[in-house]
This record gives C-alpha cells, structure tokens and sequence, in this order.
C-alpha cells in the first residue's frame, strides 16, 4: 500500500522529504534510504488517504505550523554556504581557486527513473528483469566551436587546428592571364583530394586581398596560394595560418609538404 502511494503520487515525494529533512534525490533513486525512511512513505499513505477522503489534490498539499524538533528532525544538520575563492577543499584542504569555465558538455545519470517508467528492462545472468540503468551525455558543438575560437584566433580571423577544421587547405587560385595557373590549381585540388586532404578551392573571380583577407577569417590551417608568378618559379606558396611566413613549395612536392603539414 505504502509502495503504490509513492508511486501514484511522485509530486508529494518532495513534500513529505522536506518534512523528515531527507533529500528528494536521494529518496528517490537510494533503495538503501528508502528502506531506512519508512516514516515517509507512512506519511504519504496518509496523506494521500486524508486527501481522498477530502477530495483535493496531494500536490496541493501544505503544512502549517510544522516545528522542527517537535514534528519532525533533520537527518543530516550541516552549515551550507556558498563557496568562494580560498575556502578549503573539504577532501585535502588546498585553497580553492575561482575560474570562469564554458560548459562545453554535460552528463545526466538519469539511474532507473526512465527506464522503469518506460518498461525498459534487461535480462541478467540468472535470467531475472532489471531495469537499465540510464545517463545521458552531451556535448554543444556549437559552444565547442565558440571554445575553439576563444583559444585559437588572431585579429584577422581564426586560427583553427588541424584536428577540428573542416578543411586542412584552403587552396587560393590568383588567375592571371594565361589560364595557366586555372589548370595547375585545379590539378592541384584534385592531387590533394586523391591524397585525403580536400582543399577549400577558392576560383571565385576576386582580387587576392579579398581571398586572403577571407581565407584568415574562416582559419584553415594551411593556405596554398597559386599564382602565375609562382608557377615562373615551378612552386606554389604555402602559408600556415597560425603564425609562419610564406614561402616557396615545388608543385610537384606540394601534396607531400601539405601532408606533412596538416596531415
Ligand atoms: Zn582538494
């Protein structure tokens, strides 16, 4: 009887823990707790019974005049304060140091309370059903890639990674009037393709600034500038974006370099 009251009035759960000074949570998900708590699930058949025989809702359910000490006593008495920075760690005593964080992901254990509710059960070794024990794990990869940029950036753009770019290379094509350098960067982007490492082609019809100033705003790790003038040279430029200058690749070592770059 007490058991079915718990469950059919899981709202008044709250109510009659704040009354025996027991944590809601714990209660709940702690058979241990509950076992020790008789007095709780008593209370709640009462009432349930009392608001029955009244005819209005447990959940709207209030005490009046309760005394603690006389009604009822707490469990656990402690003194509850908001941390800050210096207290002592309760476990080792170091002085704790404040910082802001970013909640980049979150965990729920969510126990059994789901999967009861659902039917949700597994068959152990003895063949018996138990229902399984549940969690949920998040990460925002929207605040992820805000973290990113917090960390690696420059007043022209991003800087990002290797490991988190969408792209390794962005490949920029400065056309000239040859159509030479159209052909070599469109070998290029397919060399490098081939390779595993698919470059960002920018052939838009631009001047360079513009490409450039677009490539450090996006923040591919590695930009590989095709031109004309360099191909006079046989090479191609490369130009890391987290730092480093530009120099001079041969075309025909350029997949290799990029690998060995941002591979
Ligand atoms: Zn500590």
């Amino acid at each position: 009887m007490a058991a079915t009251a718990v469950a059919r009035h899981g709202a008044s759960i709250a109510l009659a823990c704040r009354v025996f000074g027991v944590s809601e949570t714990c209660y709940r998900y702690d058979p241990k707790l509950r076992a020790e708590n008789e007095e709780i699930a008593d209370l709640l058949t009462g009432l349930t019974d009392a608001c029955k025989t009244w005819g209005f809702g447990l959940c709207f359910l209030h005490l009046r005049n309760v005394n603690y000490g006389r009604d009822y006593t707490a469990s656990l008495v402690a003194d509850i304060v908001a941390a800050r920075a210096g207290d002592g760690c309760p476990q080792c005593g170091e002085p704790m140091r404040m910082s802001r964080g970013v909640e980049v992901g979150n965990i729920f254990q969510l126990g059994t309370r789901y999967s009861e509710a659902l039917g949700c059960t597994f068959l152990d070794e003895q063949g018996e059903s138990h229902p399984i024990i549940m969690g949920s794990y998040g990460i925002g990869v929207g605040r992820l890639l805000g973290c990113i940029a917090e960390e690696h950036h420059d007043e022209r753009g991003l800087c990002l990674p290797p490991a988190v770019a969408p792209y390794p290379i962005h490949l920029v094509l400065l056309s000239g009037k040859t159509g030479v350098a159209d052909a070599a960067a469109s070998e290029l982007a397919d060399a490098l393709t081939a390779a595993g490492l698919e470059p960002l082609f920018d052939d838009r019809n631009e001047y360079a600034g513009v490409k450039f100033a677009d490539a450090d705003l996006i923040g591919l790790p590695l930009r590989i500038n095709i031109s004309e003038r360099s191909l006079k040279q046989g090479s191609v430029e490369f130009k890391p974006r987290a730092g480093g200058e530009v120099f001079l690749v041969p075309l025909e070592n350029a997949v290799e370099a990029a690998r060995a770059m941002v591979g």
